[in-house]
């Protein structure tokens, strides 16, 4: 139900503070698990069912790091709230993690193509069939954005998406009637389902429209069109009446 995340500079290369902060700025929409995901080589994946507190227990005993990461809070559509069906979802080899709001509408189909292919499912969700499609995709030598890209493409339904790759700097997300919003600052760059998640970092805003992709790199936020090509989009200043 809430989708985070972040790369940049600010977080003393431990983006996992600022996640959970950010988390828990987004626990008003309602939850069921949570989890985040880091953009390290092995990937860095913990989630949890149950409150926010439950993920923050496992992470106290870790030692984390890497400056580039994605957070999610659940509120169950297709599975029942357990730790395998919160969000990261991963691919087989664990090349990528998906987080997502919303509702794929023909993941069942999809789903079936991709076992009769040989991939493994570890969850009910709809939502794991976007790591899979990501991983057919990076089989066929695409690269991380290009595979994003190709798997999303073959979605129905509504969703804000975000994804990230072992050992590579970069958020790569999209949505379609479901809310995503980037924040930027000087080095850092903030995504979420609302601004609150992370007000207190920024107040300068991008609203992603429909059908739009955004790749956040700590070098900066690049957005595009359906067709890949860059749209310049207006950077807003929210005034917050708290
Ligand atoms: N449909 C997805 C699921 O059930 C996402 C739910 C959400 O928006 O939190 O896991």
């Amino acid at each position: 139900c809430g989708i985070i995340g972040h790369t940049g500079m600010g977080t003393n290369g431990d983006v996992s503070e600022v996640l959970l902060n950010a988390l828990s700025s987004l626990e008003y929409r309602g939850y069921d698990s949570a989890g985040i995901a880091i953009a390290n080589d092995p990937l860095t994946v913990y989630k949890r069912e149950g409150e926010l507190s439950e993920l923050e227990t496992a992470l106290q005993t870790e030692e984390l790091e890497g400056r580039t990461g994605i957070g999610h809070t659940r509120w169950s559509t297709h599975g029942p709230p357990s730790d395998a069906n919160a969000h990261p979802h991963t691919d087989c080899d664990q090349r990528v993690a998906v987080v997502h709001n919303g509702i794929i509408e023909n993941y069942h189909e999809i789903r079936e193509a991709l076992e009769a292919n040989g991939h493994e499912f570890d969850s009910e969700t709809d939502t794991e069939v976007i790591p899979h499609l990501i991983e057919a995709a990076l089989d066929q030598n695409d690269s991380p954005e290009t595979a994003f890209r190709r798997a999303i493409d073959r979605l129905d339904g509504s969703y804000a998406v975000a994804a990230v790759f072992a050992g590579h700097d970069a958020i790569y997300a999209t949505r379609y009637q479901s809310p995503l919003v980037l924040g930027v600052d000087r080095d850092d760059y903030y995504l979420a389902s609302d601004v609150p998640a992370f007000l207190e970092y920024t107040d300068d805003v991008i609203y992603l429209e429909d059908g739009q992709f955004a790749s956040i790199r700590p070098s900066g936020v690049e957005i595009t069109d359906e067709r890949g090509t860059s749209v310049d989009m207006p950077v807003e200043t929210v005034s917050w009446n708290a």
